[in-house]
């Protein structure tokens, strides 16, 4: 049985405390919900929240990271400094980090890495383009996109991971994937997965959608089989967005 998960990718949106403010609100409206729920902030509100969330459910990442451990890399923040600060998880290759910051796969595999040294719960991030997509090629990259990132890894070592496909046209565009769509290569990474690891591994991976999720599309996506959750960008600005997403049923 798989947990679902909702998270919100805050990207570079909201100072520390507006930061503090949205927490307190999702924290004030979660009751008891069923989903694990996980928020992305930008790295400069970690500290703060951090002691909100310890007292909650909710858990904290990062959205990005340094591909080294340490060393002379002007500007940059190493995963253990994120997690000195209050991280438990990371984003690892958000399709803005791959488009504006030129991200490969092999980066991506060392933050894989630094990321799992530090025992953060890692959310790997992969989809295709409008153009990879109407040629046909969605499966391909996204399967590339995954093996390229997990290169090296035994199984025990990316236990925790967890996938988001995120398809770069959904992508704060308001066109989400259909349902059909996104179950479609939901299903396809769950048996690319089985096909490395084993079914029983695939069976356990969680695989999060996406790409424009909003309270309104979000409980038949996830009512799909393989729709295990949501990464949700802008909806998951606004606390009452945000909860509704958190709070949907399946509909299955
Ligand atoms: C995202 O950036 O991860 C995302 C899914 O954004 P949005 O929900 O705004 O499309």
């Amino acid at each position: 049985m798989r947990t679902h998960l909702v998270a919100g990718n805050w990207k570079m949106h909201t100072h520390p405390n507006e930061g503090l403010d949205l927490v307190h609100e999702i924290l004030g409206g979660l009751g008891e919900a069923k989903a694990e729920v996980w928020v992305f902030p930008p790295a400069t509100h970690l500290s703060l929240l951090a002691e909100p969330l310890a007292q909650s459910p909710v858990k904290l990442g990062a959205q990005n990271a340094a591909a080294a451990a340490q060393g002379a890399y002007t500007g940059e923040l190493s995963v253990s400094m994120l997690k000195a600060c209050g991280a438990q998880g990371l984003l690892v290759g958000h399709s803005e980090r791959r488009q504006l910051f030129g991200e490969t796969g092999k980066v991506l595999n060392q933050k894989l890495e630094r990321c799992l040294e530090q025992a953060l719960t890692p959310f790997l991030c992969v989809g295709e383009t409008l153009a990879e997509r109407e040629s046909g090629n969605h499966m391909e990259v996204v399967r590339n996109q995954i093996e390229e990132a997990i290169e090296g890894f035994e199984l025990h070592a990316l236990d925790a991971l967890v996938i988001a496909y995120e398809p770069v046209w959904a992508i704060g565009t308001g066109q989400t994937a259909s349902p059909f769509q996104a179950q479609e290569m939901h299903a396809f990474i769950r048996r690319v997965w089985a096909k490395k690891f084993g079914e029983s591994s695939a069976e356990h991976l969680r695989i999060l959608y996406g790409g424009s999720v909003k309270p309104e599309n979000a409980a038949e996506l996830f009512g799909q089989t393989d729709i295990d959750g949501g990464l949700i960008g802008g909806a998951s600005l606004k606390a009452a967005d945000f909860l509704r997403i958190v709070h949907a049923k399946p509909q299955v």
